[in-house]
Formats: C-alpha cells, structure tokens, sequence
C-alpha cells in the first residue's frame, strides 16, 4: 500500500511528537510512525524545562498541560559528603515558569498527540515501524515501514528522523556519527518515598560513588552512576553488596533498599554522546538525539530534541507549503542548531572528565570541597547552571 503527506515525521518522542504538531498545526499534511503501540515507557527522562514550558505557552496549551500530574523543581541541590548545596537555580530565569516540571514521559507525548490530533492534517499511526528509505533521483521521497497489515509506503516531500539515538534512518540515509565517549553508564532504579524523607536533596557524591534521586511524588527514581562497561562485575558480586552501595550514599534509603528484589529492578543506561557530521540529505533531516545523543548530565536532551522541533518547523513548514523546500533549507536548521548541541555536549564532555570520570577513579575531584565556600562567597553562581539547564544555549520560540 502506498500512501502520500507532505511531512513524514519518524519517531513518536519528545522531538518528533513536538515536529508533527507544529507541521500540523502549520496546516502540512502530517503522517508521524511510531513503532511502539503507546507511549509507556519508564525511565525515559522526565524532565520539561522552562523553555519547554515557553513553548507550551506560544501554543496556548500550558494551563492544560499544568493540569497534568507533575511535581515542580525551582533549583537543584548537591549533596558533597555531609554537605548541601544548591548546584543551579530557577527562580531567575526570564520564563513564564520559573521552574522545571517532573512529568512522566507518557503524559508529556499524550498531551502532545492529543494536541496534535485536533489538526485533521495530522495523522498518527502507532505500531508503525518505519524500515527503509524510499529513494528517487537522488533524494529521500518517504519511507517504508512494517505494520501489522504488512509493508506500506509512506511518500513525503519531507522526511524528519526523530528516531532517537540507536537511529536506524541516519544510516539508511549513510550519515556519518561521531562518537565523543563518556566514562560512565547510568543504572536507574526505584525506591519508594516516605513522608520524613529530605525534600530537595537531588545528588549526591560520596566516597567515590555518585547517585541522583529525582522525587517522583510517592518514589526516588535514582540514577546510580558508575564506571562505564562495569554492570557485569557489579553483578557478579551481588545484589546484596549493591544494596549495600546504596545505602552508603543515601543513608535515608537503607530501610527500602531490599525493594530491590532482582536485578531486572535495576535498568541499565548505556551512556552515549555522540552527533551526526551532517543532519540532513535532499528530503530528509535528522533532529533530536538521532541528530545528537545527549550525555544525561544536567537532563538537557528532552529540551534540546524540543528546540530541534521547533527550529525545524519554524524554517521548514513554510518552505515546505510553497513547494520551495530546498537541501539549503536543511542545512540551515543544522546551522542554526548545531551549535547550541555542540556547546552543551562540549560542557558535559567537561563535567564528565573533570568531576565524573575522577570521582569515580579517585573518589573525590580536588576542587570540589572548595564549592560550598565558594557558594557563599557568590551566591547567585547557581543562577548560570539553572539558565544553562533551564534554558539552554539557543531557546527557540514559534513563529510558525
Ligand atoms: C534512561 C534514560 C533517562 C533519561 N533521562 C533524561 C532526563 O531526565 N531528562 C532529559 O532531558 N533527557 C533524559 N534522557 C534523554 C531523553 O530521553 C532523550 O534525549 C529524548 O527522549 C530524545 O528525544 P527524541 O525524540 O530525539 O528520541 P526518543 O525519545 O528516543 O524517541 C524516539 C522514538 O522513536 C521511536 N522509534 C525508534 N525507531 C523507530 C522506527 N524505526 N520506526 C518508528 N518509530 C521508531 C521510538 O519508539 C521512540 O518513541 C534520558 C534517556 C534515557 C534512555
């Protein structure tokens, strides 16, 4: 079966679900696939900046989408050994929301589909595994994806890749990815919360060890970091030893840890950063982590595949309206977005090798017991981390 939209929007995440509502909403024809049957998936980031919430606001949608359950954080706290200190800080962005929203993934991409499907140019279709690139003269014309009904064709005029970051179209589409490397992998884990639990501690670094609670309402999601390729040997040793880990950095969390009944309690994150050298070829544009897979440092990757989907949109839905869509135009969103990817990562390459990577292999980076002293000398300093997260590098706003 074959099939014909302006737009092919692969990839029903964070940044392909943002691209086929603004193209939709721009009034192009929109077919977005996505090859899962919902969008429940844990641990997939949950994190909605303030930019993000801008942007919600320029759709009119923000005071729904606020009905949503979601807890709301205005600064991050670290806590160095015994000590606590508030490592960035909201309350002065220059956004509407002076804070960033935990919400659960899920709820995030449903309100955006719901969204979407108000547009009758919109059309979504899940259990939708796009396998191919349609080629023609030179350039991409669509897709072919399996459905449950067997192989369909997908044909557009533009194909957007927002398949994330193990992308299989930026291959088909032969762009080269270079891998810039992290020395740890995340495990992510969940324990229950009580009621005399700390309210904002966020991180923790420890005797060498590195673990983040995000306070999800009723349980910690935590992010237990460790030395990259190292799951095997912490493995072989035990979960008991594990738990006992645990409770060594978050003493508060000993009276739960045995909630962890089995390793398939425990989800590995392999850690990658990497970008493509070129986001785009005649027809098609990558964005989103297909573009550029974020380290987890600082939870920026939702945001930036967000900016990605707007800029795109922005620049391309026009274009694509008059028939005019040129590859100059592609290059041009990888012009315009590029650098805010390559400031972040070059950022998180600095955390990672100056804080991360030497807590882990010495247990303590130098400087750091130098940070709490240094806070109250300037404590406005957590105002660049929370502009840095909250916001990032190049915010973009809807025009389209
Ligand atoms: C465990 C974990 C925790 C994270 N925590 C955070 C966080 O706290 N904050 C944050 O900002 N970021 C976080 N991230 C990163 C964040 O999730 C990503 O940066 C963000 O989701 C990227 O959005 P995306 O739309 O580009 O890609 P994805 O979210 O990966 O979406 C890609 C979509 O494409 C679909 N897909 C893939 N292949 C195909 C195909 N062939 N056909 C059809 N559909 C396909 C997938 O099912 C998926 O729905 C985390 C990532 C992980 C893995």
């Amino acid at each position: 079966m074959s099939d014909a939209a302006r737009c092919c929007v692969v990839g029903g995440g964070p940044a392909g679900m943002m691209a086929a509502l603004l193209f939709a909403r721009a009034g192009t024809p929109t077919v977005l696939l996505e090859k899962h049957p919902d969008f429940l998936r844990d641990f997939r980031g949950d994190t909605i900046h303030p930019s993000t919430l801008d942007v919600m606001d320029e759709l009119g949608v923000l005071d729904a989408f606020l009905q949503r359950p979601h807890q709301k954080v205005t600064s991050l706290a670290g806590n160095l050994g015994d000590t606590v200190i508030t490592v960035a800080d909201f309350t002065h962005l220059p956004t509407r929301c002076k804070f960033l929203a935990f919400m659960p993934q899920w709820e995030f991409l449903n309100f955006l589909a719901e969204e979407a499907k108000r547009y009758p140019c919109f059309d979504l279709r899940m259990q939708t595994r796009a396998a191919d690139l349609i080629w023609e003269n030179g350039r991409v014309a669509g897709v072919r994806a399996q459905t449950r009904d067997g192989i369909e064709e997908v044909r557009a005029d533009l194909t957007i890749v927002a398949d994330g970051r193990e992308s299989l179209l930026r291959e088909r589409a032969g762009l080269e990815v270079v891998e810039l490397g992290a020395p740890m992998d995340v495990l992510w884990l969940r324990l229950s919360k009580r009621s005399d639990d700390p309210h904002e501690t966020f991180g923790y670094i420890r005797n060498g060890r590195i673990m983040a609670l995000i306070d999800r309402g009723s349980y910690w999601q935590c992010a237990y970091v460790i030395p990259k390729g190292t799951l095997a040997q912490l493995r072989e040793r035990g979960l008991e030893e594990f738990r006992g880990q645990v409770s060594a950095i978050v003493p508060f969390l000993a009276d739960r840890v045995e909630e962890l009944r089995t390793w398939d309690d425990v989800k590995l994150l392999t850690v990658r950063v990497n970008r493509l050298r070129r986001w785009y070829r005649p027809g098609l544009l990558c964005i989103g982590d297909a573009a550029h897979a974020m380290s987890p440092i600082g939870g920026v990757g939702i945001n930036l595949a967000i900016q990605d989907a707007v800029a795109a949109a922005n620049m391309l839905a026009p274009k694509l309206r008059s028939g005019m869509l040129s590859e100059r135009d592609l290059r041009e969103v990888q012009r315009r977005r590029e650098p805010a990817a390559r400031r972040t990562q070059a950022l998180q390459l600095f955390i990672q090798h100056t804080i991360i990577g030497r807590v882990l292999a010495q247990g303590r980076p130098p400087f750091l017991h130098r940070l709490p002293m240094l806070l109250r000398a300037m404590p406005f300093l957590p105002r660049i981390p929370g502009r840095l997260v909250g916001l990032g590098f190049r915010p973009e706003h809807v025009t389209s």
